[in-house]
Formats: structure tokens, C-alpha cells, sequence
């Protein structure tokens, strides 16, 4: 069963709003075995939506639009889906009466404008909009399904979980699509692929294997597609099992677990604190912790340091490391993890210096080097990374790498 998604809306072209109906339509499609085939954006344009329908029914058999639905000129979506289904508008009493009352509760007449709501076209099955004025349509045709939601993102999400949904499944016989995403740390993407060519390799036809890289992490996605769910699972599940004897180390978890995740968890099990000193990142590593809840048990304090005298006046970082060996060395981040360890208290310390561009760079330290420290109730050290090219992802890689290096430590015994 394949389905294509079809947005509407001239501020999705202009970048003004991102598409996030489209993510929020196709997670709800795989969650229920039917496969998103194409996914397009167009303007409030009648000659587009009728070409992109045509398309859209010839590949697949269920099309969800967004968008379009408003009271205004330049929503023309439902006057184009009558025309196209040969249909006439119909006034409908119940839509009616529900969006007077809607505009009542926010003490708004119901005007002409509102009046043009209430009319769907005789063809369509009405799909009742409890959270907005726009009802959303249901056309059939050929054994296709074409329905019409509103744009607006909450009223769209509970007329698919609460209209379309139900009927789909109950229209089609629908099998299922199963993905599992472990994640893995430490391993660049094309070193991992050779690591495990041979278990890819032997991967039988129905599992599709898909590389995510992310900074210092790489997701690796099996989907299944239009099948029997339950054996499906146990069989990715035995598939991911044997990767734990090719990579033992590098494995983080699975979705859902980031690695940030992963030591938020570790630290709170073992009741140990962290605490935090960043220059080139800037207070991304810190984020990475207090945007989880319950970071407060373990999060003791970071601090962004980011010229030479606040590593020194904050940190205890000695000037003389500085002058010998550059913000951006070794000694200085070791410096930084211990400063920040001792000044906050905390069990495990990471700090971060480098070079975040686009300028500052030298050819001894170009622009991308960044010296990781990491302080543990046992030792401390620093490790050099090259985090890039662009500062943004300079940014990101350290950040990733200065955790991962800090869950390695935690997974020692
Ligand atoms: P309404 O009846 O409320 O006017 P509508 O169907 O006409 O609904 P639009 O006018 O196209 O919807 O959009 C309404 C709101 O929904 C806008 O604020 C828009 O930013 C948002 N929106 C529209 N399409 C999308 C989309 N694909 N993803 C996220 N938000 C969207
Ligand atoms: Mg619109």
C-alpha cells in the first residue's frame, strides 16, 4: 500500500514555515504498514494541485493533502478537490453550527468568509474538525482514498489519529513496516561499513540497512517493509545481536538513546556529579545535559570560558600553560577539566578548546583543532580531534566527541 503526501502553502515554498505535517503524516503512515512513496510541497496554485493529484493517483492509493482549508482567497484547496471530483459545494448545518460556535467561544461573528467553511463538496465524506473551523475531506475514487486536512499542525494531527487513521485501517488490509535503529559511537562511517560488509552483505532481501551518520555517531537503520510484524522484530533483533561481536565497542544503543542520553543515565544510576568548562564550544556540551529532565541530580555547574583570563580567574588554568603552549593545546585542556572539577566539585569534569573558524587557524592548528579534556576520579587527559571545516560543525563534533569520550570512560569498571 504506498501513499503520497502532498503539502499546500506558498510560506512552506518561501521557507517561511518548515513542513513539519509531512514528517509528523509519514510517521503516522509507516507506524500503520502503509509506505509513504513521494512527499511534495507546492503553492496555493490550482494547476499545480491538479498536476501533482494526477501524479500522486497514478502512483499511489492513498493521497493526504495539507493546507489550504482557510476562509481566505488564497486558500483555494477544496474549491480545486470539487472541481476535480466533479463535484458541487454543499452547505452543511452541522459544520455550521459547529464553527458559529467555535467563533462564539472566542467572541467572533460568523461572517460570509466563515459561511464559505461550512460548504463541502456533496462527493466527500466530512471529517469533523473538533479543534478548528476547516473540516477535513475524504474523497474516493477507483479504490483510491484522497483526503483533505487543514494546514493548521494540531488540527491535522487529531484528524489523522482520530479520523484518518481509523478508517485506513479499516478500508485496507494493511501489513507492517518495522524499523529499528541501533546506534553506534566512535567509528567513522566508512570504517564501520568495511568492519561489517560481510554481515551486510549476508543481510537477507526483505532488511534494508540505512547508514545516519551524525557527529561521531552512525545510526544504522534495518526497515522492513509490508510484512509480518512480530517475526520481523525477532529477526533484526538477531541480526543486531551478531553486530555485537564485530564491534563491540562501538555500539551506544539503540533509538531513542543518544549518547548524551546514555550518560545522563549512567551518571544517575552511579549518583556521580559532572560539571562542564567549554571555550570553542561554548555552552553546547552543557545544553547537550540540562535539556534532559533530571539533570539536576548529576549536573553540578559549566562554565564558558572563553578568553585566556577567565580560564585563569575561573578555572585556575596557569597563565604560564597558556603562554607555552597556546589556548588551544593539551596542557590547557587538561588544565580546564581539572579547574572546572576542583572549583565545582563534581566527579567527572570535560572541557574543550579549539579552534572554531572561520579564521584563527594556523597551519600547526588549523582551523577545526580541538583538544577534548576529560578529568574522572582517577586521571586526567586530553585527546586532539579535527571537528571540520565549518563552525557550526565544529561546534556539533566536538560537542559529540567530548561526550562519547566521557561515556567511554564511564562504561570503564
Ligand atoms: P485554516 O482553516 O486554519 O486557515 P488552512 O488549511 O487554510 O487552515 P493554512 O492556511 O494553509 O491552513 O495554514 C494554517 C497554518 O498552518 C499556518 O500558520 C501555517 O503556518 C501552518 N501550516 C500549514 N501547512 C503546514 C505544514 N505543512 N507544516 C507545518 N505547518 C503548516
Ligand atoms: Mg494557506
Amino acid at each position: 500500500m504506498k501513499a503520497t503526501i502532498i503539502t499546500i502553502g506558498d510560506e512552506i515554498l518561501i521557507g517561511q514555515i518548515l513542513d513539519t505535517n509531512s514528517r509528523y503524516i509519514s510517521r503516522s503512515l509507516n507506524a500503520h504498514g502503509i509506505v509513504v512513496a513521494e512527499r511534495t510541497s507546492i503553492g496555493d496554485n490550482r494547476t499545480q494541485i491538479v498536476a501533482t493529484l494526477d501524479r500522486a493517483l497514478s502512483q499511489s492509493e492513498v493521497i493526504i493533502i495539507t493546507g489550504g482549508l482557510g476562509p481566505t482567497k488564497d486558500d483555494i484547496t477544496k474549491h480545486t478537490l470539487c472541481q476535480y471530483f466533479g463535484s458541487t459545494l454543499r452547505y452543511d448545518e452541522v459544520e455550521a453550527e459547529h464553527i458559529r460556535s467555535m467563533l462564539a467561544a472566542r467572541g467572533i461573528a460568523f461572517n460570509e468568509l466563515n459561511r464559505g467553511q461550512a460548504l463541502v463538496p456533496e462527493c466527500c465524506t466530512v471529517l469533523h474538525n473538533a479543534h478548528g473551523t476547516a473540516p477535513g475531506m475524504w474523497f474516493e475514487r477507483e479504490g483510491k482514498v484522497v483526503v483533505s486536512l487543514p494546514g493548521v499542525p494540531f488540527e491535522m494531527q487529531h484528524l489523522i489519529d482520530e479520523e484518518v487513521m481509523p478508517r485506513l485501517q479499516e478500508r485496507f488490509a494493511l501489513r507492517e513496516i518495522v524499523h529499528r535503529t541501533m546506534i553506534t559511537f566512535g567509528i567513522a562511517e566508512s570504517i564501520l561499513a568495511e568492519k561489517i560488509s560481510a554481515w551486510e552483505e549476508a543481510l537477507p532481501d526483505h532488511l534494508h540497512l540505512a547508514y545516519l551518520p551524525a557527529p561521531n555517531v552512525v545510526r544504522l537503520r534495518l526497515s522492513a517493509y509490508e510484512v509480518e510484524g512480530a517475526k520481523v522484530r525477532e529477526e533484526i533483533e538477531r541480526q543486531f545481536e551478531s553486530l555485537h561481536s564485530i564491534i563491540p565497542d562501538n555500539i551506544a544503543g539503540f533509538e531513542g538513546a543518544s549518547v548524551e542520553e546514555l550518560v545522563h543515565n549512567t551518571l544517575r544510576q552511579r549518583g556521580a556529579t559532572l560539571a562542564v568548562a567549554e571555550s570553542c564550544t561554548g555552552g553546547a556540551i552543557a545544553s547537550k545535559f540540562t535539556a534532559q529532565a533530571g539533570a539536576s541530580a548529576y549536573f553540578l555547574c559549566g562554565v564558558v570560558s572563553y578568553s585566556n583570563e577567565a580560564k585563569r580567574d575561573v578555572l585556575n588554568v596557569p597563565m604560564s600553560d597558556i603562554e607555552h603552549h597556546g589556548a588551544v593545546s593539551e596542557q590547557v585542556a587538561i588544565a580546564m577539566a581539572r579547574g572546572v572539577k576542583g572549583v565545582s566539585g563534581a566527579d567527572f569534569a570535560i572541557s574543550t578548546t579549539g579552534i572554531a573558524g572561520p579564521t584563527g587557524g594556523s597551519a600547526e592548528k588549523p582551523v577545526g583543532t580541538v583538544w577534548i579534556g576529560i578529568a574522572t576520579p582517577k586521571n586526567s587527559f586530553a585527546v586532539c580531534r579535527n571537528c571540520g571545516t565549518d563552525r557550526s560543525q565544529i561546534i556539533s563534533r566536538a560537542t559529540a566527541y567530548a561526550i562519547s569520550m566521557l561515556y567511554d570512560e564511564l562504561k570503564k569498571p
